[in-house]
């Protein structure tokens, strides 16, 4: 995802194109402006990577930027090659069973299945806080009870782009998606093969800029 710039921005990148190394207060003689008004515009583009900056020599273009750019583009990779393991349990487990696996896994997110392995529901940390809340009981206490269940689940096809994971979690305002394989669509059911969550796209971001 490359960062929109504005008319302003797109002006001084030009600038330091053709003439860099060039001074900010040379960049803002070339535009009227006073120093004080680039200076914003001048961050963002020296944050975005497009220009660096160095002490007593001013700001100058990095062509690396470019390329950055264009790999670093969410919608170009497939959710299939970031997906985690999943960390499932049985629908018929109990809150207490699923703190320990919770900690055990160092994980947020738990994904729960039915008798016959499929999707059926989803158990955030937030989810077993409320259950502690006033039940002193968790041994007892099914996690089917406090899950977020069937339909209600987003999820997410190995095919899907992280662009599209990452839309959905923001979207949605929650941490993490089953990555599932459909077994009956119409039924809505799912197998769970991964998992994606928000450090997963901080990842990939990361490793796309790093190269
Ligand atoms: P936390 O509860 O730790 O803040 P989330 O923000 O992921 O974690 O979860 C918020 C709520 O949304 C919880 O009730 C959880 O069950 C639910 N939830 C989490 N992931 C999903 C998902 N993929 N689809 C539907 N609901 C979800």
């Amino acid at each position: 995802m490359s960062i929109k710039l504005s008319k302003r921005q797109q002006e001084i990148l030009q600038i330091v194109k053709e003439d860099g190394p060039i001074t900010g207060k040379q960049i803002a003689e070339k535009l009227s402006l006073t120093r004080a008004t680039l200076r914003p515009d001048l961050a963002i583009l020296t944050m975005a990577g497009s220009l660096d900056a160095k002490p007593r020599v001013g700001y100058f273009y990095n062509p690396q930027s470019e390329t950055k750019k264009t790999t670093a583009n969410l919608s170009k990779q497939l959710v299939k090659h970031y997906k985690a393991h999943p960390i499932v349990v049985q629908k018929s487990a109990s809150v207490y069973d699923a703190i320990v696996q919770i900690f055990l896994e160092d994980v947020g997110t738990l994904y729960t299945v039915d008798e016959e392995g499929l999707l059926a529901g989803v158990i955030s940390r937030k989810d077993l806080l409320r259950a502690a809340i006033g039940n002193n009981n968790l041994e007892e206490l099914p996690v089917s009870v406090i899950m977020t269940r069937m339909p209600n689940i987003v999820t997410v096809q190995p095919d899907e782009t992280l662009l599209e994971a990452a839309q959905k979690l923001i979207h949605n305002h929650i941490d993490s998606l089953p990555v599932v394989r459909e077994v009956d669509k119409e039924q809505k059911k799912y197998e769970v093969i991964g998992r994606i969550t928000k450090t997963t796209i901080t990842r990939a971001y990361i490793e796309m800029l790093e190269i």
